[in-house]
C-alpha cells in the first residue's frame, strides 16, 4: 500500500528540483491541515486520502507552478468534502488559495459529462470560464490525471464516464493549454479503458518488438549526435516511440496495422539557439534522406498553442521512416508544460521574460485589450467573459451572452417556451425572471398554457438578439390578433347595417360558401385584413350581400326568421351579448371588441366585483372594484374612461392571482404552507418568503384560481395554518 511518506518524500522532491523558490514550511502545514480533514476518509484501495491531494499537488510541482497553486492542490478536495470553508482557508492561509480551492470545487460539483458531440466545445468553454484563475484549470487537470493514474480502483461504469470526460474535457483543454505531456498521459490512460482491446492489441505489438525498437533508435541517436559534436553543436537527442493513442488514432484513421504505419518513431534534438535549429535541420538532411512534403517549419509559423520546432520525417539506412523534432530548450518547456511554462521561466528568469509569453495572451485570444504584462500578473481567463454557459435540467448545455437572464434561456431553447414563460427556476429555486445567469447554474423555465405572453418591458432586460427577436415577432403576431378583432367588428357592423344575420357566417350550411366567394382562406383572414385596413367591410359585405340574402331565400336552405320568427334570437338579447363580446371572459358594456388585459396590481378574478379604464393603446384595463388605482373614477378628467365590467360565465380559463400571508415566524412554516398549497393542487407560479425584522414574515404566492370561490377556499385554508395571520389579495 502506498504510504503518506513515500509521497510526501516524493512532492518534496519535485518541487525542491521545479519550484526553487516554494515555501515548504507553508506547504508543510497545507499536508497536516488537509490530512486532519480528511483523516476518516480512505481512498478507494484503503489508502489514506491526503495520498491523492499530495501526488496532484506533485502534478503541479512538476508543472513548475508557484507556492500558491501547491497549496490550493494540497487542499483541493477541503471544501468539497470536509468541514473546512473558504474562509478557513482564506484566514489560516491566503485568500488567493481559498479562491483556488473554492474554483476548483465548483469543476468538482459541475458535471461536464454529454452524449452530444456538438455540446463538447460549449462544455470545454464553460469549463475554462467557471476558472476564474488558470491556476484552477491546471489543479483540476492534475487532479483528473491522478485520478485516470489511479482507475483501476473505479467500478467499469464510472471508469467509462470518467474516461469519456478526460477524452472530451481534458486531454483537448491540455492540448489548448499547449501541454503535450499531460495531454498524452490522459489520452494513454483514457484509451486504456475506452477501447481496452485495441489498447492491449497495441501495447503488446510494441512491447514485443521493443527490444528491436530500441536497437534501432540507439543507432540513430548516436549518429545524429556524432555529426552535431563534428560540427560543434551542443545538444540534447533522444528517441522515443509515439504516445500510444496518436499511434492508435492513426491507424484506426488510415485503416492501417502497426507495420504499416509512417513514423512511430520521433527523435528530439534540444539546442541552444534557434539559428542552432536550422543548422541541425541541415545536417539531418544530409544524413538522411528526406521524405518530400513532410518538413514543417512550426518556428517561423508556430501552432495556435504556441508549440514550436522543426519537424523532418526521413529515412535512415536501415529503410526506416521517422520524425525528428528539433527545438530550443525554452521551445521544449512550452512545448511539454505549456501554459505552465510560464512559471518556470518566471522563476528561473524573473521578472522581465514576460515577454516571451506573449503566446500566453494570444493563446487566450478574444479578452479584452489588456496590457499583456497585467494580464500574465493576475492570469485571469477572460477568454469567455462575453459568454456564460448554463445547463438546461436535462443537462444540455446552452451558451449565453453574458449577463442573459432566464427570459434569455427561454427564448434560446424555443420561442413557444418564451411567450409561454411564466417564471424560471436556477438551481431549483425560483428567481425572479430577469436574474442574471452565472456559469454553470441549472435553469429551468416555469410556463403556463394561459400565460399571457412577454411583456413590452422584456424588450428592454433581455440580452440575446435572439430573445429579442422572437420577442418582438410576437408582438407582431400578435397585432394580428387584435386586428381580428377589430376587423371581426367593423364586419358585424356592417352586416347589421344591411339587416344581415351574423349568425350565417358562423353557420356550417353557408360559412365556406362565402369564404370561397370572398376569396380568403379562412374568416380570421378577412378580419385581420379589415383590420389592417387591407380591406373594407363595406367591400367585404358587398360581395356576399347578393349570396347570403339568396342563401337565405332558397328553398333547401330555409330562412330561420321567416320559420319561425318567434324563436329569433334578438341580436342585442344578453345572451348574445354575453357571447359575442365575452373577450378573455369579461364583458365590457358599450365595446364590441378591445383587448382585455388584467391589471396586475389587484389581479382579479372571476367572481370579483370589477371596473375596466380604457388605456392609450392597450384596451381596456380590469381591475378590482376595490382596487386603490380606480380610485381616480371620481376625478372629472378621468371619469370617461372608466367603464363598467362584468364576468362572462365561462369558468375555463385560469387567472393568475396574488395572495400576501403576514405570519408570526415559526420553525417549519414555508414548509407547512407550501405543503398546504401542495395538497390544495394550487397551480404553483411564485412563492416568495420574507423575513421582517419584527420577527413577522410575509409569504407571496402567485397562482392561477378559476373564480373567486376557488380563491377563496385556499385561502381559508391558508389561515388556517398556525401563526398565518392574514392572508391578503396582494400586489403583484
Ligand atoms: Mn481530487
Amino acid at each position: 500500500m502506498e504510504t503518506f511518506e513515500d509521497h510526501y518524500a516524493s512532492m518534496v522532491d519535485t518541487i525542491t528540483r521545479c519550484m526553487p523558490g516554494a515555501n515548504l514550511e507553508l506547504i508543510d502545514r497545507a499536508v497536516h491541515y488537509a490530512d486532519a480533514k480528511h483523516e476518516y476518509q480512505k481512498r478507494k484501495d484503503g489508502s489514506p486520502y491526503i495520498i491523492h491531494p499530495l501526488a496532484v499537488a506533485e502534478i503541479v510541482a512538476e508543472m513548475g507552478l508557484d507556492t500558491d497553486a501547491v497549496l490550493g492542490a494540497i487542499l483541493h478536495d477541503c471544501i468539497e468534502d470536509t468541514d473546512a470553508s473558504h474562509d478557513d482557508i482564506a484566514t489560516i492561509f491566503s485568500p488567493t488559495v481559498a479562491e483556488l480551492v473554492e474554483g476548483v470545487t465548483k469543476l468538482t460539483r459541475t458535471d461536464f459529462t454529454s452524449q452530444e458531440e456538438k455540446q463538447m466545445e460549449n462544455l470545454r468553454k464553460m469549463f475554462m470560464a467557471m476558472s476564474k484563475d488558470i491556476r484552477v484549470v491546471l489543479i483540476k487537470i492534475a487532479d483528473r490525471l491522478h485520478n485516470m493514474r489511479t482507475m483501476q480502483y473505479q467500478t467499469p461504469k464510472k471508469q467509462i464516464i470518467k474516461c469519456r470526460e478526460t477524452m472530451d474535457i481534458y486531454a483537448p483543454l491540455a492540448h489548448r493549454l499547449g501541454m503535450q505531456k499531460m495531454k498524452w498521459e490522459l489520452e494513454d490512460l483514457a484509451l486504456r479503458y475506452l477501447d481496452p482491446a485495441g489498447y492491449a492489441e497495441l501495447t503488446d505489438h510494441l512491447s514485443a518488438q521493443k527490444d528491436q525498437d530500441e536497437n534501432f533508435m540507439n543507432s540513430i541517436q548516436f549518429t545524429i549526435k556524432e555529426k552535431l559534436s563534428e560540427n560543434g553543436i551542443h545538444n540534447t537527442t533522444y528517441g522515443r516511440i509515439k504516445h500510444i493513442y496518436s499511434i492508435y488514432r492513426k491507424m484506426k484513421a488510415q485503416n492501417k496495422t502497426l507495420d504499416e504505419l509512417y513514423d512511430i518513431y520521433a527523435f528530439r534534438v534540444i539546442v541552444d539557439s534557434e539559428i542552432d535549429c536550422y543548422n541541425v535541420l541541415g545536417h539531418i538532411h544530409t544524413i538522411f534522406t528526406p521524405i518530400p512534403g513532410r518538413f514543417k517549419d512550426y518556428i517561423s509559423s508556430p501552432k495556435p498553442n504556441m508549440y514550436k520546432s522543426l519537424h523532418t520525417t526521413v529515412i535512415g539506412k536501415q529503410g526506416i521512416p521517422f520524425e525528428v523534432q528539433i527545438r530550443t530548450w525554452e521551445m521544449h518547456e512550452t512545448a511539454e508544460y505549456g501554459i505552465a511554462a510560464h512559471w518556470k521561466y518566471k522563476q528561473k528568469a524573473g521578472a522581465g521574460s514576460e515577454k516571451e509569453f506573449e503566446w500566453v495572451r494570444r493563446l487566450l485570444e478574444g479578452q479584452q485589450d489588456t496590457d499583456a504584462e497585467d494580464y500574465l500578473e493576475s492570469l485571469k481567463i477572460d477568454m469567455f467573459n462575453d459568454q456564460v454557459f448554463v445547463f438546461t435540467p436535462k443537462g444540455k448545455v446552452v451558451g449565453l451572452p453574458a449577463g442573459a437572464i432566464p427570459i434569455d434561456f427561454a427564448y434560446m431553447i424555443h420561442s413557444g417556451v418564451g411567450n409561454a414563460m411564466v417564471g424560471a427556476k436556477v438551481n431549483n429555486r425560483i428567481v425572479n425572471i430577469d436574474t442574471k445567469l452565472r456559469n454553470g447554474d441549472i435553469v429551468e423555465i416555469l410556463t403556463s398554457k394561459s400565460a399571457r405572453g412577454p411583456s413590452r418591458d422584456w424588450l428592454t432586460i433581455c440580452k440575446s438578439n435572439q430573445a429579442r427577436t422572437k420577442i418582438k415577432q410576437w408582438f407582431k403576431k400578435e397585432k394580428r390578433e387584435e386586428n381580428i378583432v377589430h376587423g371581426k367588428a367593423s364586419f358585424e357592423a356592417e352586416m347589421k347595417r344591411l339587416n344581415l344575420p351574423v349568425s350565417v357566417i358562423s353557420d356550417p350550411n353557408y360559412s365556406s360558401q362565402l369564404l370561397e366567394k370572398l376569396a380568403y382562406a379562412a374568416w380570421d383572414d378577412l378580419y385581420a385584413a379589415i383590420g389592417y385596413g387591407g380591406m373594407t367591410a363595406a367591400k367585404a359585405v358587398g360581395k356576399i350581400q347578393e349570396d347570403i340574402k339568396k342563401l337565405l331565400k332558397g328553398p333547401t336552405v330555409p330562412d330561420p326568421d321567416r320559420i319561425n320568427p318567434g324563436l329569433r334570437i334578438n341580436p342585442d338579447s344578453e345572451e348574445v351579448r354575453r357571447n359575442r363580446h365575452a373577450i378573455n371572459g369579461v364583458i365590457v358594456e358599450d365595446i364590441d371588441s378591445c383587448m382585455i388585459k388584467f391589471s396586475k396590481c389587484c389581479a382579479p378574478v372571476p367572481g370579483d366585483d370589477i371596473i375596466g379604464f380604457i388605456t392609450r393603446g392597450y384596451g381596456v384595463s380590469v381591475h378590482r372594484s376595490d382596487c386603490p388605482n380606480t380610485l381616480t373614477r371620481t376625478d372629472p378628467r378621468q371619469a370617461a374612461r372608466w367603464v363598467h365590467c362584468s364576468w362572462a360565465n365561462s369558468d375555463e380559463q385560469p387567472f393568475d392571482t396574488t395572495l400576501e400571508l403576514e405570519c408570526a415566524d415559526r420553525d417549519g412554516l414555508v414548509m407547512d404552507v407550501s405543503t398546504a398549497l401542495f395538497a390544495a393542487k394550487v397551480r404553483m407560479k411564485g412563492f416568495n418568503a420574507a423575513e421582517m425584522p419584527d420577527g413577522r414574515s410575509v409569504i407571496t404566492i402567485s397562482f392561477e384560481v378559476r373564480n373567486v370561490a376557488e380563491l377563496n377556499k385556499i385561502r381559508s385554508k391558508l389561515l388556517s395554518i398556525p401563526n398565518v395571520i392574514a392572508a391578503k389579495r396582494g400586489q403583484y
